[in-house]
């Protein structure tokens, strides 16, 4: 076969990512090779001046990983690590993502390599301008629509949505999403991501015949998904028996009243100064004993060192790739149960979905409405993924995997990108 790519653009995770799941019986004889690499990447440098006067370059990527079921998806981070490997790999796991709760669309990433801490807010715009003006032909409504990630937020979107309209010349709200309301954001986007995983939690347990109101529930990190997700948990009846902050862990065998967790929070304070449970560290949290563990913090944090002291009966990943490989063959040998990212934590696009599709209709939803469509779409996609799991007597992950690779298979035959199996 004609060799078209260097070995270098083929991703490696996403390889063994789709080797892994290849083995599943609705896969067998595929070809895979079209989700081996993405479709489209780019690397600017952009030049920006700062408020010394001096023009500095900052290094930045688009990658549109697949685009066969719909227009790119997926966010933007400035971070001083980022580079094409990490962007492509987030760019293949978000067409994962669509394709698994059936969203129309496909996978993209951006990134700007760039430490937000060391500069000020007139340079981080001068820099979200810069990117638009550089990537402004590779994205649109109907191409890429870029949204926030790491250390950027609707402040960041609207300065880009700006900069896309003069380009543009039209007002283009579709673009990009997670938007300020004023500008065409969605209502409930703050808490989709929390929302969506409750969602997801209490369908499973109910297949479980047991039920939010008796599990124990210890949830790492308390931003936005963390902090949204006990406070649903919580008011839906479930025990939250521990929380956590980067410092510190709260735990309380009878239940920590989040309410309180999150007035504690909102003064400024560290949990380190919360009046009721026990401190406990982060590294503690994880090795609870409890029916559910949902890390909602940052990446790899079930790992070689900590996966054999795990004890939860089940995990449900709301932070993105916070069990590593290695740990999750290990948990899935000992029954652990593990609620793959792909369908935990896929609130926020579903919600940026609709805010989207909002943008081009021009009609606007009210948050009830909004939360009536995302409980639909997660209980189905959530119903697909555990039919899919029973049928092939393969683990949550696998199964979430293999639905959407089926999907976006599909969607490149439908096309005529797929070799046809010999005769
Ligand atoms: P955030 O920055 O608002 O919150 C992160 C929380 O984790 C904070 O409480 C922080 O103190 C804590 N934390 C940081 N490092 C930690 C560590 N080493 N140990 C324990 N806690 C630590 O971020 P977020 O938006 O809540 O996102 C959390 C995770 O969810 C990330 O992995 C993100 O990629 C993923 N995610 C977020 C969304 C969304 O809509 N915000 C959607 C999908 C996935």
């Amino acid at each position: 076969m004609e060799e078209t790519w260097d070995r270098e653009v083929i991703c490696e995770i996403c390889r063994v990512q789709l080797s892994r799941a290849a083995i599943a019986k609705s896969l067998t004889g595929l070809d895979l090779s079209v989700l081996e690499q993405p479709k489209r990447l780019i690397n600017i440098n952009l030049a920006v001046r700062m408020d010394n006067g001096k023009v500095r370059f900052f290094p930045a990527y688009r990658v549109l990983y697949n685009d066969a079921r719909g227009p790119g998806k997926g966010g933007i981070r400035f971070h001083p690590n980022v580079h094409m490997e990490e962007i492509k790999e987030l760019a293949f796991l978000m067409a994962l993502k669509c394709a698994c709760t059936d969203i129309p669309f496909g996978g993209a990433k951006g990134g700007v390599k760039v430490d937000p801490k060391k500069h000020s807010e007139h340079e981080m715009e001068r820099i979200s301008r810069a990117y638009i003006r550089e990537f402004a032909h590779f994205i649109g409504p109907d191409t890429d629509i870029p949204a926030p990630d790491v250390n950027t937020n609707s402040t960041t979107m609207a300065w880009m949505l700006n900069e896309y309209e003069k380009i543009v010349g039209h007002s283009a709200p579709a673009v990009i999403t997670g938007k300020p309301l004023e500008l065409g954001g969605s209502q409930g986007r703050d808490y989709s991501t929390s929302l969506g995983g409750a969602i997801v939690l209490r369908e499973y347990l109910a297949k479980k015949k047991s039920g939010l109101k008796k599990a124990s529930i210890a949830v790492q990190g308390f931003g936005n998904v963390g902090m949204h997700m006990a406070r649903i948990l919580f008011e839906w009846g479930a025990k939250i028996v521990a929380v956590s902050d980067s410092s510190t862990g709260i735990f309380d065998s009878g239940g920590i009243n989040v309410k309180k967790a999150i007035e504690h929070k909102a003064t400024g304070k560290s949990f380190e100064t919360f009046p009721k449970g026990k401190k406990i560290s982060n590294e503690e949290l994880l090795e609870l004993k409890v029916d559910v563990l949902i890390p909602a913090a940052v990446e790899d944090q079930v790992n070689d060192s900590n996966k054999d002291n795990i004890q939860a009966k089940t995990i449900l990943e709301m932070a993105n790739g916070p069990v590593t490989p290695t740990a999750d063959d290990l948990l899935d040998r000992k029954g652990v149960e593990i609620i793959p990212d792909i369908l935990a934590n896929s609130g926020g696009v579903m919600v940026s979905y609709f805010e989207w599709v909002q943008n081009r209709n021009g009609k606007y939803w009210e948050e009830k409405e909004v939360n009536a469509m995302l409980e639909e779409k997660m209980v189905k996609a959530f119903n697909e993924v555990h039919a899919l799991k029973e049928e092939e007597k393969i683990n949550y992950r696998k199964a979430a995997y293999v639905l959407a690779i089926k999907r976006i298979l599909k969607a490149e035959e439908l096309r005529g990108n797929l070799s046809k199996p010999s005769k």
